[in-house]
């Protein structure tokens, strides 16, 4: 039977959780936000009314419906929340032990039938699954950044994923006003199997001295057509998230050609993670 969907949770506040819970609010559906501490979650929701409040000024939303999404939005620090939830979807850091340990408690919380759905840019479905009691219902709904602009989602198939959960995941990230692709469970999936060595490649260009980080980015910007350079799309992502997907196809693929850049681990050592930072290979304004 097709499963409805009212009320989804989402896990973590960061620029992917948020971006989430704006777009589902937005659709519709009650969301619940969950986050460490008040402050990630007061953050993510200020994210979130600065975003409508931009679609409000573009004429792109009414300042009813702005008004109606928000007051969907609900937030706290525990998971207990989420018991009601129709689908959860986890946002937490791109960490195994982090998100097996995270998917525990919600196989113990949620509803039985309940989706649980994984935003992971690159670990196992099936091995997250294997955390669970419901590898049937657990599945990866891998967004893009910024989720309220990037159309596409990568639904991930775990080994024990069912039908059911595949294709009413791919309803609702269309409901949400998302294209969906779907891939099968190795590492990084499409998106990232094929993005994060580009990336990767980017900092050992910078880092051997081939260029510098301007010309590496305009040079692939206007030599090969992308909206911005590999590495304006790395402080982007987050750098941390960027190694941390290396590792995973590194550890996955077994291939030296995946080895994470010596530079890219330097940069995350010392704490430059990239726009959420304030330092990448740019800097910001935090
Ligand atoms: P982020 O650092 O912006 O946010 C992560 C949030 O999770 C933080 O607010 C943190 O406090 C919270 N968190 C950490 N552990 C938690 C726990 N146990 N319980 C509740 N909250 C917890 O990271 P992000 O960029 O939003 O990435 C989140 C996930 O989305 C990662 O798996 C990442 O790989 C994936 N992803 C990221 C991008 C991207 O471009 N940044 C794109 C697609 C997917």
């Amino acid at each position: 039977m097709t499963r409805e969907f009212h009320r989804i949770g989402v896990l973590g506040a960061g620029q992917m959780g948020n971006g989430i819970a704006q777009v589902a609010a937005t659709a519709g559906l009650d969301v619940v936000m969950i986050d460490l501490d008040e402050a990630a979650c007061a953050k993510g929701l200020a994210t979130i009314e600065h975003s409508l409040g931009r679609l409000v000024r573009k004429e792109r939303l009414s300042e009813a419906d702005r008004d109606a999404a928000l007051a969907r939005v609900t937030t706290g620090t525990s998971m207990e929340a989420f018991a009601d939830c129709d689908i959860v979807v986890e946002a937490v850091v791109e960490n195994l032990e982090v998100k097996l340990d995270v998917f525990r408690t919600l196989d113990r919380i949620c509803k039985p039938g309940a989706i649980l759905a994984t935003n992971t840019s690159s670990i196992s479905i099936t091995h997250i699954a294997g955390a669970t009691n419901r590898p049937d219902d657990v599945i990866g709904m891998h967004f893009m950044n910024p989720v309220p602009i990037m159309k596409l989602v990568e639904v991930i198939r775990g080994l024990a994923t069912s039908d059911a959960t595949h294709a009413d995941t791919c309803a609702l990230a269309e409901r949400l006003g998302k294209t969906t692709v779907t891939a099968a469970d190795y590492p990084g999936f499409i998106v990232n199997r094929i993005l994060m060595p580009m990336i990767n490649e980017a900092v050992y260009a910078l880092m051997e001295g081939v260029g510098t980080v301007e010309d590496i980015d305009v040079a692939m910007k206007l030599g090969t057509n992308q909206p911005m350079g590999p590495l304006t799309l790395a402080d982007f992502i987050g750098l941390d998230t960027c190694l941390a997907i290396m590792e995973v196809l590194h550890d996955g693929l077994g291939d030296a050609k995946y080895r994470p850049c010596p530079l890219l681990r330097n940069y995350v050592l010392a704490g430059w993670h990239g726009r959420k930072s304030g330092r990448g290979f740019y800097t910001y304004d935090k």
